[in-house]
């Protein structure tokens, strides 16, 4: 059986990534930091080891998160021990990746539903 290769990239197209293989964890999290960093009400991610994850192109980071410098999509924080992708930013949409856990529910936005079965985590989860 052979990996499923997922592809993302920034909206200019001068960052790409790619991920192999299912993601190790996947969630929401409603923090303020992942409200300001995404300019959205909650952000949508999932983990890859580093020898699952790989990028092309120049990338400026702030504070461990990684964005395109010449279009300002927010595509990932990584380090030694992996990716972490901004989900919007696959190819795919829909991508078909479930977010497993909901963290920082104490800033979650009360007009969203609560979605069945979800864990969900006043803070970290
Ligand atoms: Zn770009
Ligand atoms: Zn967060």
């Amino acid at each position: 059986m052979t990996d499923e290769i997922r592809t993302g990239g920034c909206l200019c197209g001068a960052v790409r990534y790619e991920v192999r293989g299912a993601p190790m964890k996947s969630g929401l999290c409603h923090c303020g930091d992942c409200r300001k960093v995404t300019g959205s009400s909650f952000l949508a991610y999932a983990d890859w080891p580093s020898d699952r994850f790989s990028f092309t192109g120049e990338i400026a980071t702030y504070e461990g998160r990684s964005f395109c410098p010449k279009c300002g999509s927010r595509l990932f924080a990584y380090d030694e021990t992996g990716g972490e992708i901004y989900l919007g930013t696959l190819d795919d949409a829909p991508n078909g990746i479930r977010p497993l856990v909901e963290g920082w529910c104490i800033r979650r936005e009360h007009w969203l539903p609560v979605i069945a079965g979800m864990p969900m985590a006043r803070q970290d989860p």
